[in-house]
């Protein structure tokens, strides 16, 4: 190491799916939506006028604020906007978890924590699923520093019932709970009742996945005024202008089609759940998913050679190489025409 490496912070990076650059891929790797946003948010792009671009943008995003808290029926001083939940979950870590005590969530989740986690040197522990893999919520009724854990959980896709959210609140009253709600809309209870109980509970939520729009990064956090104080306090601490303009005037412009935004939901909603039945019958087990992906393994075949072949095909899947899932595979639910094309080269490949 050169003597001015020395002081510098090292960090190995959260690594994010791939997004080939070329047509033609079939592409159930990353979570997306694989709907376009709806006509009437096509028609809001195409009008916007670029001439106000030389300006900053508003830095507390008022319009998108104010339209998630008219949308959800909270207070703008309830919601904080951020670019896609990762921002908004950096901030999150970096503002609510400053204790000596370790910060928990579970072995098996979204791989970013740990990263953040290390990059802000918070101590942290991570309660192992139980076999089935599901959260124990008896792990996290114990001294910490904070707790986090999305729901559903990912990569397993297993959601938790509101009923055990509240009793991880009821053991955690000193610290911030935060509830990563990044696909909460495809079929799993929201603690969005709770809010109004518990002063220390944080939701995340994103526009990236059930609101098809990953590609122009928006994420929101829902909780007390009291938290979103504490959060903008860092926000601004740190850069004012997270929000760019156009991604304030398009998100909430996104809220506007409730009747498209919940006919994707139903189509993705019921192809997952053919999905399970023609994966199932393919020889595949996996867990009950109540988000738009699969996490699946095949009782013969290993997940490493069936990621390979599938990618030689053109069609991206998830595959992990962490202990304990590595026999695993993360399946995005595509549309229908997808899925049976994904179906339709297993049948091939798995019974030649
Ligand atoms: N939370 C979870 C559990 C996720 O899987 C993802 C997607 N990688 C995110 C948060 C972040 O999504 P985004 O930054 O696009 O909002």
């Amino acid at each position: 190491m050169r003597s001015w490496e020395k002081n510098i912070r090292k960090v190995t990076p959260y690594t994010p799916g791939e997004q080939p650059q070329r047509d033609g891929i079939i592409k159930l790797n990353t979570n997306e939506n694989p709907y376009p946003p709806s006509q009437k948010f096509m028609q809001k792009l195409k009008e916007m006028q670029g001439g106000s671009l030389r300006l900053y943008p508003d830095p507390a995003a008022k319009t998108l604020v104010d339209a998630l808290a008219a949308y959800h029926g909270l207070l703008p001083e309830q919601v904080f906007v951020g670019v896609g939940s990762d921002d908004v979950l950096a901030m999150s870590f970096l503002t609510f978890f400053q204790s000596s005590k370790p910060v928990l969530f579970p072995d098996i989740t979204y791989s970013f924590y740990d990263v953040w986690a290390e990059l802000f040197q918070i101590p942290y522990e991570r309660p192992p699923l139980a076999e089935d893999f599901t959260i124990v919520p008896g792990d996290y009724f114990r001294d910490n520093g904070g707790v986090i854990f999305p729901n559903p959980n990912a990569p397993t896709g297993i959601a938790m019932e509101l009923e055990a959210v509240r009793e991880i609140l009821e053991h955690n009253q000193d610290v911030v709970v935060i509830v990563d709600e990044a696909y909460v809309d495809f079929g799993a209870d929201s603690a969005l009742p709770l809010i109004k109980e518990y002063e220390n509970l944080l939701l995340v939520r994103t526009f990236s996945k059930s609101r098809s729009l990953a590609g122009l990064r928006i994420g929101y956090a829902i909780g007390s005024p009291a938290l979103i104080r504490y959060l903008n306090d860092v926000k601004f601490s740190f850069n004012s202008y997270t929000m760019n303009q156009p991604s304030i005037y398009l998100g909430a412009a996104a809220m506007e089609d409730e009747e498209y935004f919940q006919g994707t939901l139903r189509k993705i909603v019921d192809t997952r759940e053919w999905a399970k039945k023609e994966l199932l019958a393919l020889g595949f087990t996996f867990h009950d998913s109540k988000a738009n992906f699969i996490f699946a393994r095949h009782e013969t075949c290993a997940a490493e050679e069936l990621y390979d072949a599938l990618r030689k095909a053109d069609i991206y899947v998830r595959h992990f190489q962490q202990e304990r899932i590595r026999d695993y595979l993360r399946i995005t639910v595509g549309t229908r025409e997808e899925m049976e094309v994904l179906i339709r080269f297993l049948k091939k490949y798995l019974r030649p």
